[in-house]
């Protein structure tokens, strides 16, 4: 298992590691690493790119027993048992930890307002990102800009975006559940219920910017709020 730096730091943008082991993937090179700043793709929050010493990241992965997966675009400048130096592309991680935070944001909002819509899917890539909801609302342009303010007011209170390990007593109360022997991590925004995330979030929600409703669709019981930040 690798250990996960950017867990514990969405602001990590480098550090060391030694290379465990470098696998031969139909995808090509995968590294792995015994810790790592860089992000697997998942939770709906694409994967970093960045440099493995000078050599280039194209992808990461989370395998299934929990190791990162580094994917090379060319062949290792280092070898295994090398200490090598980890740097991944800041202001994309930044974009990302922007569209992520939004996305939980617009959950608590459409939580607050009771808008009887059950959170089931967020889409945090700079592509049409969108949170998913069970359920579905009758969306007007009156509404969508209603909905725009108040998550703009919101993000202008500039609340802190906090994340810690559960306690047994809220994995308990907010129904999660771990693999065995793992830990809950859990991600609050302000006063807002925790809800559990492995992914990398801003840590006051000004550093979001500007959010714009795109549009809301609702189609077979489910509904989509799709944003774009500014
Ligand atoms: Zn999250």
């Amino acid at each position: 298992m690798t250990k996960k730096l950017y867990l514990s730091d969405s602001y990590l943008d480098s550090c060391q590691a030694q290379v465990l082991d470098i696998l031969e993937t139909e995808q090509g090179q995968a590294v792995v690493l015994d810790q790592s700043c860089f992000y697997p793709q998942g939770g709906g929050q694409p994967s970093d790119t960045g440099l493995i010493n000078a050599t280039q990241v194209k992808t990461v992965r989370l395998a299934p027993d929990r190791t990162i997966l580094h994917y090379l675009a060319a062949s290792p400048d280092f070898e295994i048992g090398s200490t090598v130096n980890l740097e991944i592309d800041a202001n994309k991680r930044q974009m990302h930890c922007r569209l992520h935070t939004a996305g939980h944001l617009i959950s608590h909002l459409v939580d607050q307002l009771n808008l009887d819509l059950n959170p089931y899917k967020g889409f945090h890539f700079p592509e049409g990102p969108y949170a998913a909801f069970y359920g579905s609302i009758e969306s007007t342009p009156e509404f969508i800009l209603e909905l725009e303010n108040k998550l703009n007011d919101l993000i202008a209170k500039d609340l802190k975006v906090q994340s810690f390990i559960a306690t047994e007593q809220q994995v308990q109360d907010l129904n999660l559940s771990a693999p065995e022997g793992k830990q809950v991590r859990l991600v609050q925004i302000g006063d807002y219920q925790a809800m559990g995330c492995g992914g990398t979030h801003v840590s006051s929600l000004s550093e979001i910017g500007k959010l714009r409703i795109r549009k809301i669709k609702s189609k077979k019981g489910e509904t989509k709020i799709s944003y774009e930040i500014y």
